[in-house]
């Protein structure tokens, strides 16, 4: 991670009300300071769902929490009428600091192609969120050996035409699809090779400054029991944790990888 900050951050997907998620900030906080955490060195974040969000923003604002917050999605419009859909501006109004783009599950089920993550990383950008732009596989690509050519094709469309200001401040995720909620954790190694290629690509589409300084996080069944070695790979500089972000002793000992 040479001088990249870790950033952990637990993506809560449709789990939690609003109560619910105050509940677990509070826990989280408490876990983390409790083993004094060191919130400059490892980045924490919680990305609950729409409803959460006030909630959340009030007890971290209220009570001067170091943890940072941000949605599961944004519009790629800024306003209209566009029914159900939530824009980057009402986030960035609730003091979020992330915005997750391209989950797999919302390219999977509300069909996101790689034109829609693109107008969705533009947006996040136009109302001052860093996305987390989710790129991975799924197992036939991974079996027939297509994994790197696969996400770097995502990469490359995800960020056509942002500019290198933006795309400095941007966060990778490298989920494999097959990893993610399966228990089945990809190897050290598997992470580290996608992580390595995908800064390689921002090498070459930007500078290497710039692939330098972006962190690019590895997701999918990451636990307390595997993440350190996880994050001992050179090209790893986070987690996007699902599940194991629901437990916030798990979370935080996530957070604590290097204890
Ligand atoms: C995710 O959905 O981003 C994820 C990584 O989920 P899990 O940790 O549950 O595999």
């Amino acid at each position: 991670t040479s001088g990249r900050t870790p950033l952990m951050a637990g993506n809560w997907k449709m789990n939690l009300d609003h109560l619910q998620a105050t509940h677990l900030v509070q826990k989280l906080d408490w876990t983390l300071r409790d083993g004094k955490h060191d919130f400059g060195a490892v980045e924490v974040a919680v990305l609950p769902p729409f409803t959460d969000i006030r909630s959340v923003q009030t007890l971290i604002d209220g009570d001067r929490l170091e943890l940072k917050h941000g949605g599961q999605t944004l519009s790629e419009h800024d306003s209209g009428a566009y029914t159900g859909q939530v824009s980057g501006a009402f986030l960035a109004k609730l003091g979020c600091t992330y915005v997750i783009v391209g989950h797999s599950e919302c390219r999977e089920y509300l069909h996101e192609g790689d034109e829609a993550v693109n107008a969705k990383l533009k947006a996040a950008y136009r109302h001052s969120l860093t996305p987390i732009f989710c790129v991975g596989e799924g197992l036939e690509v991974r079996q027939a050996g297509e994994q790197v050519e696969f996400v770097l094709a995502q990469v490359e469309a995800g960020l056509a035409g942002l500019p290198a200001e933006q795309a400095k401040s941007i966060v990778v995720a490298y989920e494999p699809i097959w990893a993610i909620g399966t228990g089945e954790v990809a190897t050290p190694e598997d992470a580290q090779e996608v992580c390595a290629a995908i800064r390689t690509k921002l090498a070459e589409l930007y500078s290497g400054d710039l692939a330098d300084g972006v962190r690019i996080l590895y997701g999918g069944s990451v636990k307390a029991n595997n993440v350190a070695a996880i994050m001992a790979q050179e090209d790893v500089d986070g987690a996007l944790v699902g599940g194991a972000s629901l437990d916030p002793v798990e979370f935080a000992s996530i957070c604590r990888y290097r204890d």
